[in-house]
């Protein structure tokens, strides 16, 4: 979803978008590397001076995730206010980012327009976390009765532990209490 700069009118413009746009599940995926179940943005793009620009608004989504410790199937959430600052003209010179001291969260655009999936996924990958495990914040089981620790597969519930599995590291894994 690509925002002319040039001729940008004066109240800026603003784009929303859901699950049925296309172009912002795409930039979802990127950020989260599966599919959205939601998501909802909206986006106001305003001029802040000559050639920079500011986006301000709102990104939410929740997908379905796995467990890294226990590989239970969650549902797992994201959501908050944007504010990406943008300038464009040619990639910064050292010079021009001792002058930018303080700015250095700025992202740098060439051409006629911004491209706000960009800027979706730009948004949403300063937001994901390392790892997701039961009991994180803003995340839930995606069958609530199940009340079960969460805690790694035990190994003769798996696949045989063989040499060159995958899941050999497991074989030499102890608790820690
Ligand atoms: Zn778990």
């Amino acid at each position: 979803m690509k925002v002319v700069l040039d001729g940008l009118p004066p109240e800026g413009r603003v784009v929303e978008g859901g699950i049925d746009e296309l172009w912002l599940v795409e930039a979802v995926r990127q950020a989260i590397g599966v599919k959205p179940r939601g998501t909802a943005v909206k986006l106001h793009v305003n001029r802040e001076g000559s050639e920079r620009f500011c986006v301000t608004g709102s990104v939410s989504v929740d997908w379905k995730a796995t467990c890294d410790r226990c590989v239970r199937l969650l549902r797992s959430s994201l959501e908050g206010p944007v504010r990406l600052m943008y300038q464009r003209g040619s990639l910064p010179t050292e010079e021009d980012l001792e002058l930018a001291e303080g700015d250095l969260d700025i992202g740098w655009i060439q051409g006629g327009s911004l491209d706000l999936s960009d800027v979706v996924s730009e948004q949403i990958a300063l937001w994901m976390p390392d790892r997701i495990r039961c009991g994180d914040a803003r995340v839930s089981r995606l069958d609530p009765s199940d009340t079960g620790p969460c805690v790694l597969p035990k190994q003769q519930d798996g696949p045989p532990l063989k040499r060159n599995s995958a899941f050999s590291a497991l074989a030499n894994w102890k608790p820690s209490h």
